[in-house]
């Protein structure tokens, strides 16, 4: 069968709310967004709707006074996005070509995508321990007691004044185990290890913590609980005494870090050491021009659902500007449009595509 190329200007990859927020505003502006999305995959940790559909409450999400179900509220972005005209397709991406525009992407079947612009909005999966109990509600008490956010579900009244548990030992373990002592009786971090991998500062913040106590050279082994209350303990294996105990507590915090679902652009676009995208401080431009990225997949300090939508917003309109031939602000401080003239970061030269420089001059 002859290989099929679908054109678009715009090509968003993810559902999650970035995705979304970036195809309500390009679908508005008349941009005929197509939406990618990866099918579900346990092991990829892959959801049509991204990490909201695996949550219960979203108690912070603005504009939900009474709180909304996570699969609900994803429901709610996904229509506002087709009312608008969003095109969806669900497939893998086996290879990105983003050395020259349009950009191409390959599926899984006879299809390529060439794309002007390309919004990734491909999020970051929480890094899970895969013991007995820690899988989504009904398989496990993933929603009902386990959690790898405590600032989203920290708050939730099944936490308050209870026993809680984090796991891990890095800035991410302390900074969740500080951050749930505002609602915790008590907060006992379980390491692995007898010393941390967090930072000095971290470290220091969190054993100064009354309520924060640790259990060293131990490992949870399994979560245990019931339905109706949810998780009731946890296993815990002593790694130095072979000693097992269960441990009572009401809620498991896993905080051993996220992984930027990023594999397909590695080598192509610029990375952190953990594989987050390097983005603009001031615009969602990676440094290719015409590629954008957005919420978690950018972004390992806020991580929610609230500032990936925002940020899909961002990109949103940094696409629309690059295609309407305005100037978009690079990571490199510069700005360039989609001729590929690049304005210089003092603003005081424009460097034409054949490499003239021409004073950034008004005509007035
Ligand atoms: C259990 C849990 C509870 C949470 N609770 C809250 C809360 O109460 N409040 C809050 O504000 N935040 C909460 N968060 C955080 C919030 O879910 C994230 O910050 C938010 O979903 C990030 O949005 P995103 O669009 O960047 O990415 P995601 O939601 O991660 O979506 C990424 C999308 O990209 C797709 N994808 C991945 N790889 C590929 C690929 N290779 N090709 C194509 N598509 C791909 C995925 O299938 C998914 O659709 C919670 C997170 C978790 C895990």
């Amino acid at each position: 069968m002859p290989n099929q190329t679908i054109k678009r200007d715009v090509v968003i990859l993810g559902s999650g709310p970035a995705g979304l927020t970036a195809a309500i505003y390009t679908a508005r502006a008349s941009l005929k967004p197509l939406l990618i999305d990866a099918p579900a995959d346990a092991e990829k940790q892959t959801t049509p709707g991204g990490q909201l559909m695996i949550t219960t409450d979203v108690e912070n999400y603005p504009g939900f006074g009474h709180g909304i179900q996570g699969p609900d509220l994803m429901a709610e972005f996904r229509a506002q996005a087709e009312r608008f005209g969003t095109e969806f397709m669900e497939t893998w991406i086996t290879e990105v070509d983003l050395s020259e525009r349009p950009f191409q992407l390959y599926t899984e079947t006879d299809q390529t995508i060439s794309t002007q612009t390309l919004i990734i909005a491909t999020g970051a999966s929480a890094k899970w321990l895969g013991i007995p109990g820690e899988a989504k509600v009904p398989a496990g008490f993933g929603g009902n007691g386990v959690s790898a956010c405590a600032t989203c579900d920290g708050p939730l009244p099944a936490f308050r004044n209870k026993t809680l548990v984090v796991v891990g030992g890095g800035d991410t373990a302390m900074e969740e185990a500080t951050f749930l002592t505002r609602y915790a009786a008590k907060v006992y971090v379980i390491h692995r290890r007898d010393k941390l991998r967090a930072s000095k500062i971290m470290q220091e913040k969190a054993f100064r913590n009354e309520k924060i106590e640790f259990i060293w050279n131990t490992t949870v082994e399994e979560i245990v609980g019931t339905p109706e209350e949810g998780v009731t303990g946890v296993r815990l294996l002593n790694t130095e005494t072979g000693e097992e105990q269960v441990f009572p507590c009401a809620g498991v915090f896993v905080a051993i870090g996220h992984k930027p679902n990023t594999d397909l652009f590695k080598g192509l676009l610029e990375m952190d050491e953990v594989g987050y995208l390097k983005t603009s401080g001031h615009s969602t431009a990676t440094n290719i021009p015409g590629v954008f990225a957005c919420g978690d997949v950018q972004d390992s300090v806020y991580r929610q659902a609230v500032t990936a939508a925002g940020t899909g917003c961002m990109s949103a309109i940094d696409a629309e500007r690059y295609l309407d031939h305005l100037p978009v602000a690079m990571p490199s401080g510069e700005e360039i449009t989609i001729e590929g003239e690049h304005i210089t970061p003092d603003h005081k030269a424009i460097i034409t595509p054949d490499g003239h420089m021409v004073p950034n001059e008004s005509e007035a």
